[in-house]
């Protein structure tokens, strides 16, 4: 079994970061598998190597160990992003070869007037510029992003915590950007490629990225690679809704630390708000690996009030 934790550096952690690491690490450390850190920094504008070098300490304070990724090496490396760049330019090739791959020359305001809004600001793309002639290619004065071009099929697949899906393709992504247009490769294929690359047998991560799984599984399979299982957990949420990681100067590891919590304490904590333990005391790492359930993990989004982080601070 090979798991995986995928952070991307674009600030300090924060209890959103802790609930999918610490799930991810206990899935693989109770199936005595393998736990991969990798670096997801492709955006290169917003991510900076202090926030790695800070997430790799953070994780290590709360005990949330690794066995390949930055820091200790391994077979499958680089576990940067950055620096597996041959790897995403190698798969569009691959794309390219296959005619799944095709420029768009759209402008963000098309974009914008097509885009019907879909689950959280995924906007589903016309096919505008797919089979545009050579010649009129060759009048476009923009420079293009890429798109691969999804054929009319569903793909299912039974997550871990959400239970069977069957997506078709057309209408969960429809054709979606691997390149943008300045150059940077977008996660959808530089996950897809890691994954297979990585020979991942079981992510879990977020569940605001469900809705982008049949693409990733689709993905891997046109390039050759065998697809992970998938689990994905709740989000965090605070009183008024809005996702944790919105506020997360507010509730980084690093400040809670410096407030005197202990590591073990906000991860007894999360555990009982997702339903995991059913105690509420402090449990040591030992204890939540041999007590925490995943079969009684709540699927809804969890509520971490005011009161909560109250509590946790002046335990
Ligand atoms: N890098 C992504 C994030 O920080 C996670 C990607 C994944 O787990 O597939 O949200
Ligand atoms: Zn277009």
């Amino acid at each position: 079994m090979r798991g995986r934790f995928a952070p991307s550096p674009t600030g300090y952690i924060h209890l959103g970061n802790v609930w999918t690491a610490f799930l991810a690490w206990l899935q693989v450390r109770q199936q005595k598998g393998t736990l991969i850190l990798r670096i997801e920094d492709i955006d290169e504008q917003r991510s900076k190597p202090e926030y790695t070098q800070a997430l790799l300490e953070d994780l290590a304070w709360l005990g949330l160990d690794w066995d390949e990724g930055p820091g200790k090496g391994g077979p499958y490396g680089p576990y940067i992003q950055q620096e597996r760049y041959s790897l995403y330019e190698k798969a569009l090739q691959e794309l390219q070869a296959k005619h799944l791959l095709y420029p768009c020359y759209c402008s963000r305001a098309r974009l914008q007037a097509i885009g019907a809004p879909h689950e959280g600001e995924h906007h589903l793309y016309d096919g505008h510029c797919y089979g545009m002639p050579e010649e009129q290619r060759r009048q476009m004065d923009r420079k293009p992003s890429w798109r691969v071009h999804v054929p009319h099929v569903s793909v299912s697949f039974t997550d871990g915590s959400y239970g069977p899906f069957s997506d078709y393709l057309p209408r969960v992504c429809g054709d979606f950007v691997v390149r943008r247009a300045d150059g940077l490769y977008a996660y959808q294929l530089a996950v897809a490629v890691d994954d297979g690359s990585m020979g991942i047998t079981h992510v879990l991560r977020g569940r605001d990225l469900l809705s982008s799984t049949a693409q990733q599984i689709w993905l891997m399979e046109v390039l050759g690679y065998t697809p992970p299982s998938y689990t994905h957990v709740p989000m965090l949420i605070d009183a008024s809704g809005n996702r944790l990681s919105k506020r997360q100067q507010g509730i980084t590891v690093r400040s809670l630390r410096d407030r005197g919590v202990q590591a073990d304490a906000i991860l007894s904590a999360l555990a009982l708000a997702g339903g995991l333990v059913s105690e509420r005391r402090l449990y040591h790492k030992g204890e939540l690996l041999r007590l925490c359930n995943f079969q009684t993990m709540t699927t809804h989004d969890i509520v971490l009030g005011d009161t909560w982080l109250d509590e946790l601070i002046h335990a």
